[in-house]
């Protein structure tokens, strides 16, 4: 049993059973014992391996887009250039490279990192060194000046809350214990009557700080412009139970080990779209195949194929594939771009 393990069951006994969401924020971000206060998850030696981790043609690419978007929108002479939870820095150094050629964009950009984790702070000072570097726990730091912002893989860790259609109703699936075993246990009916038409079992999740992250950025968006590039699997849809739990890049069950696995679900953009759009104007979901596409990356990776051979050879191409091709990230994972009303939307995104 972990130590968390063993917090959580005691916390249980105390104050009764916490919901999804409580449990999985005190899971990733438990100050002593949470999987990203102590694990280094990214990449092959770690949990799981994340898009910018594959292939530096993945931020190059995003680094053009955010660099034509900044300039379509009068190429601001200070914004802030933002990323949410950037992991290892890999993404952000890579844009930052892309982009060294664009006149007057880094001299207009101020960098700011939202991370939640002291460690990944650490990694990612030592990644972005020899850039002027700042970090915030919140969007809500974020400054009232043009936002140009990018998101990979952070929306799926957000907490979520999941309701189950039972034959009393819509019931908050909980985590609760029984005999020293953490399990999940249905609250009492939730007073509901919307979806009561859903066949019993369907399961509904709702993430609220995804909802209120996107509006936060909308706004500033809307107020001072920017685009905000938002990458994540997920669907328009709701699609029922996501909840999954990943270790040594294989799924494990999501109430074993507490803080040792990385928990996330499926990414509503429905519900973030609906939430930026009193405030900006949002893209079409975008497949990040297409998107990638669209932005050139075939032509990058046959320039950077002619300057290598053998194994890197190879492996470059698998990467250009696994990023693109349907059957791997290309079709699972997509994208949305938030824009003022009224300016372009970023290249390569549906509209
Ligand atoms: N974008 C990176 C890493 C994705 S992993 C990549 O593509 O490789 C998720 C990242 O979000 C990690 O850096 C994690 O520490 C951070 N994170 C998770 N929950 C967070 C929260 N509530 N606030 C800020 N950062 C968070």
């Amino acid at each position: 049993m972990t130590k968390l393990t063993g917090i959580l069951l005691a916390q249980i006994a105390r104050s009764g059973p916490i919901t999804v969401a409580e449990y999985m924020t005190q899971c990733l971000l438990h100050p002593e014992h949470g999987y990203y206060t102590t694990h280094q998850p990214i990449g092959q030696a770690g949990d799981f391996i994340t898009a910018p981790e594959i292939s530096q043609m993945f931020g190059e690419m995003l680094g053009l887009c955010v660099a034509q978007a900044w300039m379509d929108q009068g190429a601001p002479t200070r914004f802030t250039l933002a990323e949410l939870g950037p992991g290892r820095g890999t993404l952000m150094a890579d844009i930052l490279r892309a982009t060294k050629g664009v006149a007057g964009f880094h001299q207009a950009a101020e960098i700011v990192l939202v991370e939640a984790s002291p460690s990944l702070q650490t990694q990612q000072a030592q990644t972005l060194d020899g850039y002027d570097v700042q970090w915030a726990s919140n969007v809500t730091d974020l400054p009232e000046r043009p936002l140009f912002l990018i998101a990979n893989e952070f929306f799926d860790c957000l907490p979520i809350r999941q309701y189950i259609r039972t034959e009393h109703g819509w019931q908050e699936q909980m985590i609760g214990a029984s005999n020293g075993v953490l399990g999940f246990i249905l609250a009492a009916q939730t007073p509901t009557s919307v979806f009561n038409d859903a066949p019993l079992g369907t399961v509904l999740e709702i993430c609220p700080s995804a909802a209120a992250i996107t509006a936060d950025i909308a706004r500033i968006i809307g107020a001072h412009g920017g685009a905000a590039m938002i990458l994540d699997y997920g669907n328009l849809a709701p699609a029922g139970d996501t909840l999954q739990a990943i270790q040594n890049h294989q799924k494990v069950d999501p109430l074993q080990d507490c803080g040792a696995s990385d928990l996330t679900s499926h990414v509503n953009f429905h519900s973030m779209s609906e939430a930026a759009n009193p405030f900006a104007q949002v893209s079409g979901l975008t497949p990040q195949g297409v998107l990638l596409e669209r932005l050139g990356i075939t032509a990058r990776a046959q320039s950077l194929a002619a300057r290598l051979q053998g194994d890197t050879l190879e492996n470059h191409i698998t990467a250009h594939r696994r990023l693109t091709h349907p059957d791997e990230m290309g079709q699972l994972f997509k994208a949305i771009a938030i824009t003022p009303r009224g300016a372009n939307h970023p290249a390569g995104f549906d509209l």
